[in-house]
């Protein structure tokens, strides 16, 4: 048997690089995190090589009692950490996650009511070019211009107005948390269900260290590599009473075999996200997105024009608003880049500059924490990217420091897994 090495050196050299680029810089993308070596070792395994149409026990492929024992593990695990009457771990990402639950609740037509994508929302809550934009009549809602919150009033009206069939919360950039009576208050005023997509927030929801959402709400969707540092996949959660209408949609509805080597990966990350260890790595990521807001706020950021958008943070990320500032969206990003720090560029809502330029930055926390950052490091990662987006250190002195930290917090020291 050849090595990926042996029979691939093309691959295997991109992958060794992507390994090497993720150890050497700092990722602080908002979606994105460091999955264990053991999730990596689950997902990488054999069960890639199996086929299981269908649900445990209930299967239309033979040999599946092992693919079995993992997927029941990940039901299990994952209604326990949430506190779920039911749960399909076999969405393959977040965005088949809500395309199964919208097509197990909602008929092609039916009016839906979701943040609008340019004020935080995600692609799947009816952006016009998404499958959910294409299939469902969207009423977007948005965040108030006076403090950059979720008008909940505006929820009401065009829930009132519009009799949704079903209401969508959840948020891809968005610095607060939700009031999720509030939603679940108005969904039942109309008789809508309540979709709460949890994507980003899922871990802290794990720890204890944000509101739940499954009280609340009819469906809960995530995808289990953000926060909740996971394989690359979806979940949804449901109360028990649509559970057979939402495994029906998933398979047959939306998919075929189910990603077993995913699932068994859900199911280790599940296993961790129970434990002591990670609920004080999501509070040091929220502690260390505290941090940063705080940094970004100050004086010396502020005169040059950067502050933050609703003028801090309660989750994982701040969003960096440049509406005022010289510098734009992409050339924040690059400058950022540059000193080896990884973000993404973002709109902020009412952004004056297109989509591709934008005025925003969405930093988070997750990825660093999972490498072992404390309040210490997120201070000084925070000063780096305050004197980096006013401009005036040289890029040297700061690239230095940089190094400096991702030196000190090694990624997969006991081996790396490619
Ligand atoms: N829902 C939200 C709120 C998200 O932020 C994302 C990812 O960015 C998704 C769903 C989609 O997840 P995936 O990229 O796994 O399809």
């Amino acid at each position: 048997a050849l090595t990926l090495s042996e029979l691939d050196p093309d691959v295997a050299t991109a992958v060794r690089a992507e390994l090497h680029r993720q150890q050497s810089t700092l990722e602080m993308i908002a979606s994105e995190n460091f999955a264990p070596a053991a999730v990596l070792e689950a997902q990488g395994s054999v069960l890639t090589n199996k086929y299981a149409e269908g649900y445990p026990g209930r299967r239309y492929y033979g040999g599946c009692a092992h693919v079995d024992v993992v997927e029941r593990l990940a039901v299990d695990r994952v209604k326990e950490l949430f506190g779920a009457e039911a749960a399909n771990v076999q969405p393959h990402s977040g965005a088949q996650a809500n395309a199964a639950a919208m097509f197990a609740l909602l008929r092609p037509g039916d009016t839906i009511l979701g943040l609008d994508l340019a004020h935080g929302g995600h692609l799947t809550h009816g952006m016009r070019l998404n499958y959910s934009g294409t299939l469902y009549d969207v009423v977007p809602y948005h965040v108030r211009e006076s403090d950059l919150r979720v008008d909940m009033e505006e929820v009401e009206r065009l829930a009132l107005a519009h009799r949704p069939k079903m209401i969508v919360a959840g948020w891809s950039a968005h610095p607060r948390q939700l009031d999720f009576a509030a939603f679940r208050r108005i969904a039942d005023a109309v008789g809508a269900y309540l979709l709460v997509d949890m994507a980003h927030f899922a871990g802290l929801v794990a720890a204890g260290l944000h509101p739940n959402p499954v009280p609340y709400a009819d469906v809960v969707t995530t995808t289990t590599h953000k926060t909740l540092g996971g394989p690359r996949g979806g979940v949804i959660l449901s109360r028990a009473t649509l559970a057979k209408k939402i495994d029906s949609a998933v398979f047959p509805g939306q998919q075929g075999g189910p990603l077993q080597h995913v699932i068994a990966a859900k199911a280790v990350a599940f296993k961790v996200a129970a434990g002591e260890e990670f609920r004080e790595r999501q509070q040091r990521t929220l502690h260390g997105a505290r941090i940063l807001a705080g940094r970004l706020l100050a004086d010396d950021v502020a005169e040059a024009g950067i502050t933050v958008l609703t003028g801090g943070t309660e989750v994982h990320l701040v969003l960096v608003d440049l509406r005022h500032s010289a510098l734009d969206g992409r050339q924040a990003e690059d400058r950022l880049h540059r000193l080896g720090i990884t973000v993404n560029r973002n709109a902020v809502p009412f952004d004056p500059r297109p989509p591709m330029v934008s005025s925003g930055l969405r930093i988070g926390t997750p990825a660093l924490a999972t490498r072992g950052f404390g309040a210490t490091e997120f201070r000084e990662v925070a000063d780096i990217i305050a004197e980096a987006l006013k401009g005036e250190r040289p890029d040297d002195e700061l690239r230095a420091r940089v190094d400096k930290l991702a030196a000190a917090f090694p990624l997969y020291p006991d081996g790396a897994p490619a």
